[in-house]
């Protein structure tokens, strides 16, 4: 597996391989079987694998949050080449930012709803970092986690909009036996907080499974979100019924259309995001 820090030296070697399809999976490090599941199916639509381990900082928008990110390469290193990934670009930051962006990305109501309300400044960092590394890697697909499907279809409007030729796959969330969604921020959760997380996850059945039946969208919403702040653990941002490509809230689901249930809390302070989406 080769190790590249540098942009001009992986260019480089994009160039030797020009005639092989490339599949990327852009990161920010501290893998976990989300991620590997994301290189393997990457490694079984093109003959190259190109991972990029990237702590980004104009995606934060909380200080405390960046410093305190975990970062693990060597084992992270150790994972992708048992995977089969066949390149990884793990930049510094002024590989990445020789000067401080000036450009604004504007992605209209999709970064008004969920994460981008409560993340300033979040989807422009996101959109800046993934155009640079798309240029740098040159990747015929790119793989993203449905965990984060705003930022999926954030990623979608910007290949979109600037004719990036490149081919997106959403990859299934990849979930802890107990149903927590796999995160790197997961081990900055203590002990007790680990064991009460999966609620978030049950929250979302439970929701689903009661739209599904008929129930209130903002009701059942409204009323999980009341029951998991009142454990005095959890600090609900947003439970949400979405429209999956608008991901505008949705008050009335009609039968046999796909919705997206999306959920953003914080516990021990640490801000866990998870979703489902099902169809009605
Ligand atoms: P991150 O390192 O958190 O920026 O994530 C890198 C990629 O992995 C993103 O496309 C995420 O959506 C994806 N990802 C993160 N966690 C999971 C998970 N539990 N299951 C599937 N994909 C994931």
């Amino acid at each position: 597996m080769k190790l590249f820090r540098h942009a001009a030296e992986l260019m480089q070697w994009r160039r030797e391989n020009r005639l092989l399809s490339v599949g990327f999976v852009p990161t920010m490090g501290a893998l976990h079987n989300g991620h590997i599941s994301l290189i393997k199916k990457a490694k079984s639509e093109n003959p190259l694998v190109v991972c990029s381990i990237f702590v980004n900082p104009t995606q934060f928008n909380n200080a405390d949050d960046l410093k305190r990110y975990p970062r693990t390469p060597e084992q992270d290193l150790a994972m992708l080449a048992a995977a089969g990934c066949d390149a990884v670009f793990m930049p510094d930051e002024a590989e990445m930012y020789p000067a401080p962006p000036q450009m604004r990305l504007n992605f209209g109501n999709l970064e008004e709803v969920m994460e981008g309300a409560h993340r300033p400044g979040h989807f422009n960092g996101v959109g800046l970092v993934v155009s640079k590394l798309f240029h740098m890697v040159q990747p015929d697909r790119a793989y993203f986690g449905q965990k984060d499907l705003q930022q999926f279809l954030i990623i979608k409007r910007l290949v979109a909009d600037l004719s990036f030729p490149v081919q997106l796959v959403c990859c299934p969330v990849v979930r802890e036996a107990d149903g927590l969604a796999m995160s790197s921020r997961n081990v900055r959760l203590s002990a007790d907080a680990r064991l009460q997380a999966p609620a978030l996850y049950r929250a979302l059945t439970e929701a689903q499974q009661r739209i599904a039946q008929g129930e209130n969208p903002q009701t059942v919403c409204s009323e999980i979100t009341r029951r998991l702040n009142e454990t005095g653990i959890f600090s609900v941002e947003y439970l949400t019924l979405a429209d999956t490509e608008t991901l505008a809230s949705v008050q009335s689901p009609q039968a046999g259309m796909e919705y997206a249930l999306c959920i953003a809390a914080f516990l021990d302070g640490v801000r866990l995001i998870d979703n489902v989406v099902f169809r009605m």
